[in-house]
């Protein structure tokens, strides 16, 4: 499944478009790699406007749950997406090596069929943790049952081992 919805991005601004919508996580193929199932959706608006210097860009909004995998205990991890960013448009390279010199600024090179879903997928993307894990004590039940077992099993195996030992030093 994908989805796609394409702009002129500079035209986009020029008309102060503005548009909003909503996308399956089934359809962000490239995100489907840091998840732990494709569950949910992700509502966004997208609006063109003029920064405070006058530069058009794209203010873009994304918010939704998405699950990602637990690094320690590949479990189920939910996570919530709030994003807002502002996105200058440079006309040529040149532009776009000039704005990313200034770190303040994120900009991006204003092709004439951009693929707004592509962009959301990118920031998305760029915006999860680099590492992903449960807080502490919360990892998957399953992980939890597996120590718990082993121990339960270790018990059973060697019933007076401790007592054994006991004994040994006294
Ligand atoms: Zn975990």
């Amino acid at each position: 499944m994908s989805v796609s919805f394409v702009i002129d991005p500079l035209d986009f601004v020029q008309n102060a478009g503005i548009h909003h919508g909503k996308i399956p996580v089934d359809a962000l193929v490239r995100l489907h790699d840091f998840l732990f199932d494709k569950e949910g959706e992700l509502i966004y608006q997208i609006s063109g406007q003029f920064d405070k210097h006058e530069k058009p860009g794209l203010r873009l909004e994304i918010k939704g749950k998405i699950h990602l995998s637990c690094q320690r205990c590949l479990g189920k991890l939910p996570h919530t997406i709030d994003l807002q960013t502002f996105l200058v448009l440079a006309k040529t390279e040149a532009e776009l090596d000039q704005a990313d010199e200034d770190e303040a600024v994120d900009a991006i090179l204003a092709t004439p069929d951009m693929d707004v879903v592509s962009l959301i997928e990118d920031e998305i993307i760029l915006s999860l943790p680099i590492s992903s894990c449960h807080t502490e004590g919360e990892c998957s039940i399953q992980e939890l049952e597996f120590i718990k077992n082993n121990l339960t099993n270790k018990k059973s195996a060697h019933p007076f081992a401790a007592l054994l030992a006991l004994k040994k030093t006294n």
